[in-house]
């Protein structure tokens, strides 16, 4: 990973070109670095960000200087999945696989999800951003496009958490915190975070958690103990491999829910016992960028963050620079802190 110079084409029709002002540092980009999604090479990483619209192609209806956060999977609006109000089921899935833009040498760049965000500038289709109110701490609204609309899409979309309910949260990298927070502020009274690393409960109960709980052998015990024997209501996997969604599993109550946000290896399989899911009546569903509209939420999600009504100082670890990004992605392995974001322009 290095920070190098590329070449961006100007807009054509229904394209713009955003100059980025924050792009976080997600833990997708990393699965591309070290082979857990499949990629093609150069590539540039980056998909959570805000800007300001630079330049506009022909016939855009957008105008330079508007603020906007990328959208890193935009709707065609006209498939099956799109007209039954389902757009983050798109079946157009053309955009990450169209090389843009090339390395200084000529060699076409590839985009993560079509996005390649963690640079000064990127050239997307209109319909990948979203505007957003100026104003915002751009940090804090890079992190809408990603970790905060799944986040709190998946509470309130995918597993519409209710007032009272137990939730558990199994990940507490950027996406697990912003689960926790969307669970509080969805009424859920009982909040376990549960991770591996000791050094996530400060920040797992300034998120919102009732309890932090590492991820040991007495996991279930200390789950159950909080759950009148039961389990919780609503199990959140934000990590995505097959060990952390059984463990999800079995902290579940019989007829409970779990969602899986996290994105793992296509050939890390997951075994369940056939007797076990007849048994347990438990649901288990994915939730893809939080079963949500990003045009439609994304400045909802804006205006609370406008008003105070929503704050994401925790997820953000810090903020630096271009040149510090392959640190933090260093950072990220070692699951230190939550979110860094680069800051630019
Ligand atoms: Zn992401
Ligand atoms: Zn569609």
């Amino acid at each position: 990973m290095r920070v190098e110079r590329v070449r961006l084409p100007a807009p054509g029709p229904g394209e713009v070109r955003v100059t980025i002002t924050a792009a976080g540092v997600c833990h997708s980009d990393l699965s591309m670095v070290n082979g857990t999604l499949a990629a093609r090479f150069p590539l540039v990483l980056g998909h959570e960000a805000t800007g300001v619209v630079a330049e506009v192609g022909p016939g855009s209806r957008l105008t330079v200087g508007t603020p906007v956060v990328l959208n890193w999977a935009p709707a065609c609006r006209s498939c099956w999945w799109c007209r039954r109000g389902e757009p983050w089921l798109c079946a157009d899935t053309s955009a990450p696989t169209v090389p843009r833009g090339e390395t200084d040498d000529g060699v076409p760049l590839h985009l993560t999800l079509g996005l390649g965000a963690l640079a000064e500038a990127v050239v997307v289709p209109e319909r990948a951003v979203i505007p957003i109110p100026a104003g915002l701490p751009p940090e804090q609204a890079a992190l809408l496009g990603c970790a905060v609309l799944t986040g709190v899409g998946a509470v309130r979309n995918t597993a519409r958490v209710a007032p009272g309910e137990s939730v558990a949260v199994v990940g507490l990298g950027g996406v697990g915190l912003a689960v926790l927070s969307a669970a509080r502020r969805a009424g859920a009274t009982t909040i376990l975070a549960i991770d591996v690393a000791e050094a996530k409960r400060d920040l797992a109960l300034a998120a919102g958690a009732t309890d932090f709980l590492l991820s040991d052998d007495r996991l279930s015990k200390e789950v159950r103990a909080r759950t009148e024997s039961r389990g919780v209501d609503h199990a959140f996997e934000c990590v995505g491999r097959a060990a952390t969604i059984r463990a999800a599993w079995r902290l579940t109550r019989r007829g409970g829910a779990v969602t899986v946000v996290g994105m793992g290896a296509k050939d890390d399989m997951v075994s369940l016992g056939a007797l076990d899911i007849f048994h347990s009546a438990r649901t288990l569903r994915s939730s893809v960028y939080g079963s949500s509209d990003p045009d439609r939420e994304v400045p909802v999600l804006a205006a609370e963050l406008a008003a105070g009504a929503l704050d994401l100082r925790v997820l953000v670890s810090g903020t630096i620079g271009l040149e510090e990004a392959p640190t933090a992605f260093e950072r990220l392995a070692r699951g230190e802190g939550a979110r860094w974001v680069v800051t630019l322009n």
